[in-house]
């Protein structure tokens, strides 16, 4: 169907009539059989790198061009064997890696099919959502601000209606649309006003609009064919980490150099010390280590999906460990937002309380203490009937479909009654202006508007108010008497919501915001929005946690003021974003001493507040769901989008998104966060000194001038059966307790720290003086120089288990914890029997250059490989003892 049909250029009805579609929409069945012949709403993706070509970038690593060159000159040394064994290990390891990497890959991919982008469409006559690849042409679309458009629209009804097209146009300045046909033909997509095109966001207002094409078929698809960004699997560390490498591999051939001259200078066999270089040379590269750290990551962002929070940037996994700051909305984030109407204040000076719980539309109205009929009192049905109204949300079956503000306000009118007027259009809520407005015509034929919005701004708009028989002046008295009200049921936790109306003139079809002054205001709606029970807890780690907690919110500051006291928010009073357009950056920074509580404020107040904290050293993680906090989720250091709530866009402009909203979830993610840093701080402190150690044992020998202990076929054996197979267990590692008891880790603390440096060189110490004397005292016994290099070999084996029961905890004793992780035993196991494989068998013997072991050689190797686990445990306690650093 139709990229011939100039959609742009044909009136709405014909348009309607060529898809086979009319108000209603089409039927779930039409639907259906449409899907069957277009197929899903998607682009497909041009496929990005075969598996080839990822295996292949496997080899492009400094660290493996040694090994290649190391390959080549052992063989035309004519030691073959030699040279195949690198090379073996060159193919091994990139193998893993690709394995890894594609399993990090796909941890990702999982992430983003979380995120499948929801579309409200009209079928059959009813509001529905449904997931956006299964849009079919014909199908009415309903759009919102902040909205990404999922389709090619042919728009049929806008409010204050514009487009942000930048994705397909380049062009950043909103666009704004129409309905009425277009007049050219052959006009290009960013001259189709009457358009709305898959891809584009929704800038501002409202719209409706009928599909025209999907998928491969709309401009976007057809112009690219890989929109979906690749997604990077690195960090800001793992770069570090590879930069390191790649410095390390220059450091390693130096000193390889070095040591072969020396040993060329010395008059040394030739070949010897060449073999000596290159064993030092793969001795010292941590093969294993970039694959490993990749994996740790993806295992971190898995874990932190499982907990609501879903990762669309690598670095944020590292940068939520050091936040020092959450600054987050109210409303839905750190309470529950299901609103009930509690509490009505009615123009007559009446105050109602109205029982029922959630959005079950049973429920009284209560004047002091007796039960009565609300329909006998105006001015309440007028209060209930502007909020039932002046409403963009819809009740069915006690569930709320739309803003839960609005759907408190549903739910109680209908415990009074009925309503029912026309609507003729609407001015949407939008946060900055705090008001909304509806115009409707009743059984009269009168046109009326509706208002409804923060207390502040409908009384500031009102000039009359209702008194139950006439429409009266709102004398200065009366209007400091309902604000009084107002801050007192806002200092109850409620959140208040002033409603008022306006008779139009006749024929009167449109509303616009500058129409809407002298107001008769009419009453006050309080609403509980409870606060979420697991906050209180979360906000209790984040302070043990050394993470202060910020609230934001549009509400007001007496609302926000409860609201945080309840949670355990400390705050000295609040302050209004009104406050903040008169604070300097100085003032500002001074209260941010004891003040938490931000209320009134608008979208530009929290990226002051983000951009504030950031320049006093704070690392801010932000959370926010409408248009247009885009800009301060951007500019945070971790800026978090809600899944439920929020707009596609402030999700775009994202680095985390909450798939339930919730307050609990950011605390989750920073635990995971710090979680994800042990393991790969506890990984490097495993990992290094095995190199440490091993070079330390070859440059050993070549300065004393003695035999090589290991060669380097053994030592590239150890580093990768033991990187692969103990190193990754310690990813897999269960979180550490008390992760959360310590403060935020300094954004720029290098990743060795002393005390990782520290047992780098104990350790490798402890290897290398077991190892040589095991060696030599081998040697002098059996004269046997394979026999002795294999006791070498299983010493620095049996040295990197025990070590790798250090290594569960950097600071912890572990004795306690010594059977906790399956996966560790089973590395430990599967080492166990490849090092028995290379010991025991023939041909592995012939390659390797080992031979078997007797039950008396065992018997001192694993005594002596245990002691590092010792020592290293005694070095935690004198740690702890002497507040070492
Ligand atoms: P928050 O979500 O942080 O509580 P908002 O910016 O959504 O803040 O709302 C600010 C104020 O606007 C609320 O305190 C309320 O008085 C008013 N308000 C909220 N939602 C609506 C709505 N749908 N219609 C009219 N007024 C609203
Ligand atoms: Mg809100």
């Amino acid at each position: 169907m139709g990229g011939e049909v100039k959609w742009y250029h044909r009136p709405v009805d014909e348009v309607f009539e060529l898809l086979e579609s009319d108000q209603e929409g089409i039927t779930d069945q039409e639907a259906k059989n449409r899907l069957e012949r277009d197929g899903y709403n998607e682009i497909e993706t041009k496929k990005k790198h075969g598996p080839l070509y990822k295996f292949a970038k496997q080899f492009a690593s400094p660290l493996i061009y040694i090994l290649l060159v190391a390959s080549l000159i052992t063989f035309l040394l004519g030691e073959h064997i030699d040279s195949a064994v690198i090379l073996g290990v060159v193919f091994a390891n990139s193998i893993i890696g690709f394995i890894q990497e594609r399993k990090a890959e796909r941890a990702l991919e999982a992430l983003s099919e979380m995120m499948v982008p929801e579309a409200t469409v009209i079928r059959d006559g009813d509001r529905k959502v449904i997931s956006s690849r299964e849009l079919v042409v014909g199908d009415l679309v309903l759009l919102e601000a902040g909205d990404r458009v999922p389709a090619d629209l042919r728009l049929f009804y806008i409010k204050n209606f514009t487009c942000d097209e930048s994705p397909l146009t380049g062009e950043s300045v909103p666009v704004e649309k129409i309905t009425d046909p277009v007049e050219k033909k052959d006009v290009s997509p960013g001259d189709q006003k009457n358009m709305a095109f898959a891809g584009t966001y929704i800038h501002q207002g409202i719209g409706r609009g009928i599909v025209t094409a999907t998928g491969n078929h709309t401009e976007i698809g057809r112009i690219s064919e890989s929109i979906r960004e690749s997604r990077e699997i690195k960090t800001p560390l793992i770069k570090k980490m590879e930069s390191f490498g790649i410095l390390l591999s220059i450091a390693i051939i130096a000193v390889a150099s070095f040591t072969f001259l020396a040993g060329i200078f010395r008059e040394l066999d030739i070949l010897e010390t060449f073999l000596a270089s290159v064993s030092l040379a793969v001795a010292a590269i941590p093969e294993g280590l970039p694959a490993t750290l990749t994996i740790t990551l993806a295992i971190g962002v898995k874990a932190m999906a499982s907990r609501n929070a879903i990762i669309r940037s690598m670095p944020s996994v590292e940068t939520l460990g050091s936040a020092t700051v959450i600054c987050s909305d109210k409303t839905g984030t750190l309470t529950k937002n299901q609103m009930t109407v509690t509490k009505i204040y009615t123009a007559n000076e009446r105050i109602y309380s109205v029982t029922g719980a959630g959005y079950s539309p049973e429920g009284d109205f209560n004047l002091e203490g007796e039960k009565v009929d609300p329909l006998k009192d105006p001015v309440l049905v007028e209060t209930l009937k502007t909020g039932f109204l002046c409403n963009d949300a819809s009740y069915k079956d006690e569930t709320i479909d739309g803003d839960p503000t609005e759907g408190a306000l549903l739910v109680s009118a209908k415990k009074a009654g009925k309503f029912h007027d026309h609507r003729l259009d609407v001015i949407p809520f939008e946060s900055e202006m705090r008001y909304m407005a509806t115009l409707h015509e009743n059984e009269e034929g009168e046109k009326i508007a509706y208002v409804k919005g923060s207390p502040e701004k409908i009384l500031e708009m009102s000039q009359f108010y209702f008194d139950g028989e006439s429409v009266k002046d709102l004398k200065a008295e009366h209007l400091a008497k309902i604000s009084e009200k107002a801050d007192e049921m806002a200092s109850m936790g409620l959140r208040v919501i002033g409603m008022a109306y306006l008779k139009m003139e006749d024929g009167t079809e449109r509303i616009d915001p500058s129409q809407l002054e002298d107001l008769v205001f009419v009453g006050m709606q309080g609403m509980i929005d409870p606060p979420r029970e697991e906050v209180k807890e979360s906000i209790k780690k984040c302070k043990s946690a050394g993470i202060r907690v910020i609230m934001i919110t549009g509400d007001h500051s007496l609302t926000a003021s409860a609201i945080a006291r309840k949670l355990g928010i400390d705050s000295e009073g609040s302050i209004t974003g009104s406050d903040i357009d008169k604070m300097s950056d100085k003032d500002m920074l001074k209260a941010f001493e004891n003040v938490s509580v931000f209320a009134r404020t608008s979208p530009e107040h929290k990226l002051r507040i983000v951009k504030l904290l950031q320049s006093r050293g704070d690392v801010v993680a932000v959370t926010g769901d409408g248009i247009n906090d885009a800009p301060a989720l951007k500019n945070a250091d971790i800026g978090i989008a809600m899944g439920l709530s929020g707009t596609e866009v402030a999700r775009e402009a994202s680095d985390m998104v909450l798939a339930d909203d919730n307050f609990a979830s950011i605390v989750a993610a920073v635990e995971e966060g710090r979680d994800v840093y042990s393991k790969i701080q506890k990984i490097i402190v495993w990992l290094l000194p095995t190199n440490g150690g091993q070079a330390l044992i070859i440059v050993l020998a070549i300065l004393l001038g003695l035999t090589l202990p290991l060669l380097p076929v053994q030592v590239l054996w150890v580093n990768m059966v033991t990187a692969v197979c103990l190193g990754i267990p310690i990813a897999m590692e269960k979180r550490e307790r008390g992760l959360l008891n310590v403060p935020p880790r300094p954004t720029d603390e290098p990743l060795l720290i002393p005390i990782i440096k520290r047992r780098i060189a104990l350790v490798s110490l402890l290897m290398v003086t077991g190892a040589f004397s095991l060696f030599f005292l081998e040697l002098e016994n059996s004269m046997d120089i394979d026999v002795a290099r294999t006791v070498a070999l299983n010493t620095v084996f049996c040295f990197q288990i025990f070590y790798l029961f250090n290594a569960k905890s950097m600071y912890e004793y572990v004795f306690r914890d010594i059977l906790s992780n399956r996966y560790m035993w089973l590395g430990i196991l599967v080492t166990i029997a490849l090092q028995a494989l290379i010991t025991y068998h023939p041909t592995m013997n012939f390659i390797f250059g080992t031979a078997p072991l007797t039950l008396e050689h065992l018997m001192y190797i694993i005594p002596v490989g245990s002691t590092v686990f010792f020592i290293i445990e005694f070095e935690k306690y004198l740690y702890k003892k002497n507040n070492w650093k």
